[in-house]
């Protein structure tokens, strides 16, 4: 899922103030901002209260299903309308692809009031952890589920590195190595080292990505007659 975080309210402030809004609608998210308790139901309470103490009019709130659900997202907005079309500007606490899908689907100023900050596990209930990059070239097949891309600290894919000191990570030092726990769980499955993971192919990471599901391309790229986004 998204991990979110509070945007800084002075920012969230000065945004409504460039553009000189008195009122706002605010749109949360269903999915991961609620999973995160940055933008589900009590966070757009708490949010309304403060900005209704700091003498914004708050005209309405919403907590999409699934805010980066385009046509859902679009459907929320008609069943608010009036509350949007009363609303000087959105707030929206979401990651910011809820952001971006939410200011595809309104037309009025939409701001950002989560930061996004990365594609992790939910540890435990308020405890997330950063496993994936998105890098488009997996390698968890040859790593036993564990990446090291992005839970080693310096992305090695073949390691451990020197610094690595009785099983434990150089730079996160209260953290097993990545790569002694890829070693320990790979032999404990039988399936011993499986070579040196030869370099990635990063090109896959292209931004921005595009799937489209009818034919799976991922990118169209310079020279491509056919693809899809
Ligand atoms: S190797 Fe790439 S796609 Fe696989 S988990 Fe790591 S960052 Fe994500
Ligand atoms: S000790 Fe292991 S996890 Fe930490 S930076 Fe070195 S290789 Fe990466």
């Amino acid at each position: 899922m998204i991990i979110t975080k509070p945007r800084d309210w002075a920012r969230i402030i000065q945004n409504l103030e460039s553009i000189g809004a008195r009122s706002v609608f605010l749109m949360g998210c269903g999915q991961c901002a609620t999973v995160a308790h940055t933008g589900g139901e009590k966070e757009l309470v708490e949010t309304a209260g403060r900005l209704t103490a700091a003498g914004y009019e708050v005209t309405g709130w919403t907590v999409g299903e699934v805010t980066c659900h385009l046509n859902g997202t679009k459907l929320d907005a008609r069943k608010h309308r009036d509350e949007i079309d009363g609303a000087d500007a959105v707030l929206v606490l979401a990651c910011g692809a809820g952001v971006q899908t939410t200011a595809d689907a309104i037309a009025k100023p939409v701001f950002p009031g989560l930061e996004s900050l990365f594609l992790g596990t939910v540890v435990r209930n308020g405890v997330f952890e950063e496993r994936c990059q998105t890098c488009g070239d997996c390698v968890l097949d040859m790593t036993a589920g564990i990446c090291p891309v992005t839970t080693c600290p310096k992305g090695l894919l073949n390691g451990p590195c020197g610094g690595m000191w009785n099983g434990m990570c150089e730079v996160l030092t209260d953290r097993e190595c990545t790569h002694v726990r890829i070693q320990r769980r790979l032999t404990e499955q039988g399936r011993g080292l499986g070579g040196t993971l030869a370099p990635k192919d990063f090109s896959t990471a292209l931004k921005p990505g595009g799937v489209n599901i009818r034919d799976r391309v991922t990118h169209r790229r310079a020279g491509d007659r056919e693809g899809a986004r």
